[in-house]
């Protein structure tokens, strides 16, 4: 693996922002780093960049240890929130930043650089803007600038800091789709923080969850929706409702509902996660009130309650969910069941 991070821990004033962090990147991966606010994404990435030190713990790439690397010697691309690019150069110019400041015996002529400068014009779209100042560009052209700037030094691996995270919503999907052909084009190892789960999945490979300084999970964005590892995985990605239970001599009991546990089930106190796509109207099943329908052309936003839990549910337009009154009170199945340890 070219990127390969060991019992990696980081405090700051006796708060333990990293907690024996392990973490592997392949080669040419696209691994996201998932998780709420404050729980250790930018820490690890500030530390992957050479712009902080760990409290202790490795990290390598290639065989290397980058530890013992400055930033520059590193040669990882950086793409921030807001990253500013320098406001007195021009597009080019700030692409080109990063070639002309390479140690002596690695910088290229005057013609390589401005060869390199409109392959990657071409590469983020922004052809014919070259000598535009960043203040006469658009956010997301801005952000599209940044990314070629920190292409342009060939980066042995790319980190971005929620890139897209000042944009509107419509530019941000555009960009990420963009981004992830460029990656696709480029090949180059990339590691992508956001706490948009969206997003992660959308993008990467690979999302690793972080929680209070610790991964809780690192899988595949099916694997991650299919079977999450805890009730914390399960909740960040949205979408669910999680219900206090009871599995003892192989049942179930959940808010008055009563079933067979599934296979391998936890016993004891457990929580059950519902997401809305999984559940559908049977006679056995979890009690539920219909507290809303708006239809949406093919689609119908139902919102049920179930024990005081607010749940959206985005039904097709002809489901049997939708067709039920306001009001209502039915029972829904969740097939899968998915328990998790308390
Ligand atoms: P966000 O999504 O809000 O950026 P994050 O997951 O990137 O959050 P970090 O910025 O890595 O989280 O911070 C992790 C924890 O470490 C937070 O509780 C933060 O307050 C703390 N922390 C980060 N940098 C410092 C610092 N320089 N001094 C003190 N505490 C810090």
């Amino acid at each position: 693996m070219p990127l390969s991070i060991q019992n990696l821990t980081k405090t700051f004033q006796g708060f333990s922002a990293l907690d024996a962090i392990n973490l592997e990147v392949g080669d040419g991966e696209f691994l996201a780093l998932l998780g709420p606010s404050g729980s250790g994404k930018t820490t690890l990435l500030r530390i992957m960049a050479g712009l902080d030190r760990p409290d202790s713990g490795t990290v390598d790439f290639d065989g290397e240890d980058f530890l013992a690397q400055t930033p520059r010697q590193r040669r990882v691309g950086l793409v921030f929130q807001h990253y500013a690019l320098f406001r007195h150069m021009t597009v080019a110019d700030n692409i080109a930043f990063g070639l002309k400041v390479r140690p002596r015996a690695q910088r290229p002529s005057k013609a390589a650089v401005a060869e390199r400068v409109s392959e990657l014009l071409r590469l983020v779209h922004l052809e014919g803007l070259e000598k535009r100042y960043p203040a006469q560009l658009s956010g997301g052209q801005r952000q599209r600038v940044a990314l070629a700037r920190a292409l342009a030094i060939q980066p042995r691996l790319l980190l971005l800091d929620e890139p897209f995270g000042a944009l509107d919503a419509k530019v941000r999907r555009e960009l990420r789709r963009w981004l992830r052909h460029i990656h696709d084009e480029t090949g180059v190892t990339t590691v992508f923080v956001t706490h948009d789960q969206e997003e992660a999945l959308d993008l990467a490979d690979r999302v690793a969850i972080l929680n209070a300084g610790r991964i809780e999970q690192i899988a595949s964005p099916l694997d991650l929706y299919q079977r999450p590892a805890s009730a914390f995985v399960h909740d960040f990605l949205g979408g669910a409702v999680q219900l206090p239970g009871q599995v003892s001599d192989g049942e179930l009991i959940v808010e008055g509902w009563r079933t067979r546990a599934p296979d391998g089930a936890p016993t004891g106190q457990v929580i059950l996660g519902a997401r809305g796509e999984d559940l559908s109207l049977a006679d056995e099943g979890l009690e539920t009130r219909i507290v809303s329908v708006s239809p949406r052309g093919f689609r119908t936003r139902v919102a049920v309650e179930i024990k005081g839990h607010m749940l959206d549910l985005d039904r097709p337009a002809h489901d049997p969910i939708s067709d039920l009154a306001p009001g209502r009170t039915v029972r829904l199945r969740p097939d899968p069941i998915q328990l998790f340890k308390a």
